[in-house]
């Protein structure tokens, strides 16, 4: 077999992924029509790819609510894994319609991106291994301890911000720093409480979830600045998920698992 040229390889890659991105700009919720939505893959309870491809979580159930308000089926949904320090470029460039990612809702993100939303309330926390006891919470870390994070995401600006003195190690994903927390590399993982329990839950006897949430996270559901009647028609999904009980029961079905109580949910910023 010749070997073909990088340049090629990458010349047909844009050629496939070009009109991928075209249909991530139409749709008005006819037949054949696509709507291209962002999500985690490695978020257990949230977004997960699991292995026969489908997905699964709150995240996803919540896309799939607001989808299908918007005039699309399950099966006119196309996904595209939306990992943190990508997501505001992937909408500021048309490659998605809307995002639906633990996305907090923060003026910085504002100033590229709107939110419609917010869809759930939440607060960072630390994550240790289970025989841990001496990380009580952030400031316990301040004491030589190695933490991880994810590039781009609010808790580690918070960490950078509120304990400098703390080593802070950066990846792409959660599922790196979670590898990571298990064969010792970093001692605590900090994210969303939601998150983290996530993984507590996936592997049972392994991690635990220590101290109180020390900021709030308000998801919302991330789209292109100025759409404003996109962004007021998930609003009104939103609200309609939630007036109807298919909130409360996404959130039961997804997280109730990893023993989260189905807090109360949050009223739609209009
Ligand atoms: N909710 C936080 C954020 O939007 C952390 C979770 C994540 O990285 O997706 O940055």
């Amino acid at each position: 077999m010749p070997v073909v040229p990088f340049k090629f390889v990458g010349a047909v890659a844009l050629a496939i992924a070009l009109p991928l991105a075209v249909t991530a700009c139409g749709g008005s919720g006819d037949d054949g029509n696509k709507i291209v939505i962002g999500t985690k893959y490695d978020q257990p309870g949230l977004g997960q790819k699991n292995p026969d491809g489908t997905l699964a979580g709150f995240d996803v159930d919540v896309a799939k609510y607001v989808a299908n308000e918007l005039g699309y089926s399950e099966d006119q949904i196309e996904w595209r894994e939306s990992p943190s320090p990508q997501r505001e470029t992937m909408i500021q460039n048309d490659q998605v319609d809307y995002i639906v990612a633990t996305y907090s809702i923060t003026p910085e993100r504002q100033q590229k991106v709107d939110f419609a939303g917010p869809y759930l309330i939440t607060g960072q926390s630390l994550l240790v291994r289970a025989d841990n006891n001496d990380i009580t919470g952030a400031a316990s870390l301040e004491n030589n301890k190695k933490l991880c994070s994810v590039a781009g995401s609010t808790p580690a600006q918070r960490i950078k911000d509120k304990y400098p003195k703390v080593q802070l190690q950066q990846y792409d994903t959660y599922t790196l720093c979670i590898d990571a927390l298990k064969n010792g590399g970093v001692d605590a993982v900090t994210t969303d409480e939601v998150i983290l329990a996530g993984y507590a839950a996936q592997s049972p006897g392994t991690f635990k979830v220590v101290g109180d949430t020390f900021s709030e996270e308000r998801y919302g559901i991330g789209l292109k600045k100025g759409d404003s009647e996109q962004r007021n028609k998930i609003n009104d999904a939103i609200e309609k998920m939630i007036s109807s009980g298919a909130w409360a029961e996404a959130f039961e079905k997804n997280l109730g698992p990893a023993g989260i109580k189905t807090p109360a949910p949050p009223t739609v910023d209009r």
